[in-house]
């Protein structure tokens, strides 16, 4: 239903360039030693479906393992449908891997996903689930999470309540991606896509569960924090912030700045700041075994990009609290009409549904002071 990037199309990392940016990434961490020892560094693989192809992963990981001195604590995650979980659970366990399992929820919840051969994998996937939890019990407590994606078919209580009943555990939960939808699939995707539940529609004893079990996940409560935190006036994004004030010429949008927080190697070579992002936005690549990275020129094209926006993010209500990011808009950056744009009327009626929520629900108050950290 997605349109797939040049980078993602039945193509499979080299070793070769998987070793350049392990070896890229190497130099500057021996370098610049971190403020704490031993500070952790993810590796994550996605696909596709990273267990098809073991090979290449455990020989990057024996790779990592062979570097010394780097001072960092390397750990290891994926993000897998589980359909191979039973042949490759030894390996994953051994070396403490973090797993994320895609799983919609009950049977039902889980039909849009089949397999290659056009079978429902809920069944297979359900065994090789409890078989992983049956053989390595503390593993599966500790390190195996669940992404569901919400669609027509389930709903975020139900979702919640499902992996609650039977793992134990708190789904991550996701929306349908909306951008690079084919426009031939339009119609199926507008099917599909779940209007959000809405919370304030579910009755007391539901909404106080879902509060429970799922808090920072649920949207609205996930606006209510950022809206709360970001215009408390006690929060600065730097400490430039904090002495000269905000400065009102300055729009970043919700869009992370490059290698702030990750940076994603496709199949191709292609260098991304991010995994979600479409590669025609690609900062860097990686060819023969070389890798090629220029700060101007990325620092430049994120100015041009954000810049494309700035006139409507100045004077959007949103501007001090966004979270959308540029490359999520559909067809950015030809279209550059921002859904998240809103006018400072609308901005007021939506303080006054949280004032409202809040209201009727302050054990939200201690729950977010408690639990949240905005980074
Ligand atoms: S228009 Fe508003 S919501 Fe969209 S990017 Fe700009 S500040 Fe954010």
């Amino acid at each position: 239903m997605h349109d797939k990037a040049e980078s993602y199309k039945n193509e499979s990392l080299s070793f070769s360039d998987a070793k350049a940016l392990i070896d890229y990434l190497a130099s500057g961490w021996s370098s610049h030693m971190p403020h704490t020892p031993n500070q952790e560094v993810y590796i994550s693989f996605f696909g596709g479906e990273p267990l098809l192809n073991m090979r290449l992963i455990s020989k990057i990981v024996a790779y990592i393992e062979s570097l010394h001195s780097l001072n960092r604590r390397f750990v290891y995650s994926m993000t897998t449908n589980g359909w191979l979980l039973d042949k490759y659970q030894e390996y994953l366990v051994k070396k403490d891997f973090h797993l994320l399992i895609s799983l919609d929820g009950d049977k039902y919840s889980n039909s849009y996903r089949i397999s290659a051969g056009g079978t429902q994998t809920y069944d297979k996937l359900i065994k090789n689930i409890l078989y992983l939890r049956n053989n390595y019990p503390a593993y599966f407590e500790k390190r195996v999470l669940f992404n569901a994606v919400l669609h027509n078919r389930n709903s975020l209580s139900k979702v919640t309540q499902y992996f609650v009943d039977t793992f134990g555990k708190t789904p991550q939960v996701s929306p349908l991606a909306s951008s690079n939808v084919n426009p031939k699939y339009l119609d199926d995707f507008n099917r599909m896509k779940q209007t959000a539940e809405t919370f304030e529609k579910l009755d007391d004893k539901a909404k106080e569960a879902l509060i429970k079990q799922q808090f920072f996940n649920i949207p609205i409560i996930h606006d209510i924090v950022r809206d709360y935190f970001l215009n408390s006036g006690n929060v600065f994004r730097s400490y430039n912030e904090l002495v000269f004030g905000q400065d009102s010429r300055h729009f970043q949008t919700g869009t992370c700045t490059p290698f702030s927080k990750k940076v994603y190697l496709c199949t191709n070579g292609d260098i991304l700041a991010c995994e979600r992002i479409p590669s025609k936005f690609s900062i860097g690549r990686i060819v023969g075994g070389k890798v090629y990275l220029n700060n101007e020129e990325i620092a430049s094209r994120y100015n041009t990009w954000l810049g494309l926006l700035s006139k409507f993010c100045r004077s959007c209500a949103r501007s001090t609290t966004c979270n959308q990011c540029v490359f999520q808009i559909d067809d950015f950056p030809n279209n550059t009409a921002c859904s998240g744009y809103l006018t400072h009327e609308k901005y007021e009626e939506l303080r006054k549904q949280y004032f409202s929520i809040l209201g009727k629900h302050p054990e939200l108050y201690k729950l977010i002071f408690e639990n949240v950290i905005l980074t």
